[in-house]
C-alpha cells in the first residue's frame, strides 16, 4: 500500500492510497494534425488512488479544464444506444413529474442537446450548460438554449437571482469530469426546486474493477463511483440519494435520483448492501487491480503478435479515450496496427494521441480490408458489430480486448 500526498476531492481525507499508476500519458482525447505529429505531446501522470475515509476512487493529477476541452471532440449524438436511453428517460419523467411549459430541465454538460431535444419535443422548457462553445452552438442550432460556462456554485446562484430554478437537473456522464466536486454539488443543490430531481449518470466502480474495464482511467475522469462514496458527497450539501437504476451503458453504469427530501429506495438499500458485501470500502477490493490489467496487457499482445508473425493486417475500432489508455498503456502502435476508424467526422484526418495512428471513416474497414479489428470502442460492442455485417462477411474479424481478449 503506497501513500499518495493529494487530498481527497470529496471528503479532503489525506491518506489516499495507491491503486494503479498508468505512467505519464498524453491527454487520451488530444487528436493531432498531421503537423502536430511531429511536435512534442504534453504528458501528465496519471495515478489511480483511494480514499479510506469516504471510498471514493480518484486520480491525483488535476489538468486544467481550459485544456483538457479545447479538444473536445466527442458528440453523444454519434452513438445510437445513448440515444434511445436519452428519449425513454426524458419521457418517462416527463409523465411521472407531470412537466409542462411552466417547468425547467436543466443539463449540466448538456453536450449538443441529444437529451434536452426530447423535452422541448414534450413543450417542457430547457436549459442546456455546456463548457464547450463549438458543441453549444450546435445545440442552440436545433434550438435548445445553452449557457457556455462550466457548472458550478457561482452559475447555480446567478440563474437562482434570475427567477430559475430547476424541476429536473440531468448531469451525465460529467460528476466525474469534476474537479471542485463540492461545488458542483452545492450548485446542484441551489439550483433544485424543493420538490425538484436532479438525476445523475456515473459510470460505476465496481464494474470497472471487476470487469478490468480500466481504460475508463483518463485525465478527463478525475473520480470513480460507487453509491458508498455518492451518499456522503451528496449529504453534505443537503441532497438524499432516493433511488438508482443499473445501466449497461459504459460498461456498467449507476443513474441515481437525488433530492432534498425523501427517503432511500429498497434498491438503493440493496446496492449498498451489495457494495458492502463486495468489499468497496476496503482497500482489498483494489489491490490486486493493477496486476489484473497488467495479466490482461500480456494475453493482447501475445496475440496481436503472433497474428502480426502470420502477417496478419490489423486495424482498430474507435479513435475514443478509451481507445487512448489502452493502447498508450499497453505500448500498441503503428508496429501493430495499420489505422483506426470512426464514425464521428470531425475525428477522421485526424491522428491518436501518443500512438499517431491515421483515423479513418468505417468504410475503411470494407475497402482496405485488414484481417482483425482490435476493438477499443468494446462498450458499444454489440452495435458496431452490427453495423460492420458487410465487414464479418467478408471474413474480418474483431478482437473485443475487455474484460478479456475475445475473438469474434
Ligand atoms: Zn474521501
Amino acid at each position: 500500500m503506497t501513500a499518495v500526498a493529494a487530498r481527497c476531492r470529496s471528503c479532503g481525507g489525506a491518506s489516499l492510497e495507491l491503486i494503479l499508476s498508468l505512467g505519464e500519458t498524453p491527454l487520451a482525447n488530444a487528436l493531432l494534425t498531421a503537423e502536430q505529429r511531429s511536435e512534442p505531446e504534453a504528458r501528465f501522470p496519471l495515478d489511480l488512488v483511494y480514499c479510506p475515509d469516504c471510498a471514493l476512487v480518484q486520480i491525483t493529477e488535476t489538468v486544467p479544464p481550459e485544456q483538457l476541452f479545447s479538444h473536445y471532440l466527442y458528440l453523444s449524438s454519434f452513438s445510437d444506444t445513448m440515444l434511445q436511453s436519452a428519449e425513454e428517460v426524458a419521457n418517462r419523467l416527463t409523465d411521472r413529474r407531470h412537466l409542462g411549459p411552466a417547468s425547467l430541465v436543466v443539463e449540466l454538460a448538456s453536450n449538443d442537446g441529444y437529451l434536452l431535444q426530447y423535452y422541448k419535443r414534450r413543450q417542457v422548457p430547457v436549459l442546456g450548460i455546456e463548457p464547450a462553445a463549438n458543441i453549444a452552438k450546435v445545440a442552440e442550432e436545433k434550438g435548445i438554449p445553452t449557457l457556455v460556462r462550466f457548472f458550478g456554485e457561482d452559475v447555480a446562484r446567478e440563474l437562482r437571482d434570475q427567477g430559475k430554478t430547476a424541476d429536473v437537473i440531468h448531469a451525465n456522464n460529467v460528476l466525474a469530469h469534476v474537479a471542485d466536486l463540492n461545488g458542483f454539488v452545492a450548485g446542484i443543490a441551489l439550483l433544485l426546486k424543493d420538490q425538484g430531481v436532479a438525476v445523475i449518470e456515473v459510470p460505476h466502480v465496481k464494474a470497472l474493477v471487476e470487469h478490468l474495464e480500466f481504460d475508463t482511467i483518463y485525465h478527463e475522469h478525475l473520480c470513480y463511483y460507487s453509491l458508498t462514496a455518492l451518499q456522503p458527497l451528496f449529504q453534505r450539501h443537503g441532497l438524499t440519494i432516493v433511488d438508482v437504476e443499473r445501466l449497461p451503458i459504459h460498461g456498467g453504469s449507476l443513474r441515481f435520483y437525488a433530492s432534498k427530501s425523501g427517503t432511500a429506495s429498497e434498491a438503493v438499500t440493496r446496492l449498498k448492501a451489495e457494495e458492502t458485501e463486495a468489499g468497496i470500502a476496503s482497500f482489498e477490493f483494489y489491490r490486486d487491480f493493477g496486476q489484473k490489467v497488467a495479466g490482461l496487457r500480456e494475453r493482447l499482445r501475445t496475440l496481436l503478435q503472433s497474428l502480426k508473425k502470420e502477417k496478419k493486417r490489423i486495424a482498430a475500432y474507435g479513435a475514443s479515450a478509451k481507445g487512448s489508455t489502452l493502447l498508450n498503456y499497453f505500448g500498441i502502435d503503428g508496429e501493430t496496427l495499420d489505422f483506426v476508424v470512426d464514425r464521428s467526422t470531425v475525428k477522421q484526418g485526424l491522428y491518436t494521441p501518443g500512438t499517431h495512428l491515421q483515423i479513418l471513416p468505417p468504410e475503411a474497414l470494407v475497402e482496405r480490408r485488414p484481417d482483425y479489428v482490435l476493438l477499443l470502442s468494446w462498450n458499444f460492442a454489440d452495435e458496431i458489430l452490427a453495423q460492420q455485417a458487410a465487414y464479418r462477411k467478408q471474413g474480418g474479424r474483431f478482437i473485443v480486448p475487455i474484460p478479456d481478449v475475445k475473438v469474434v
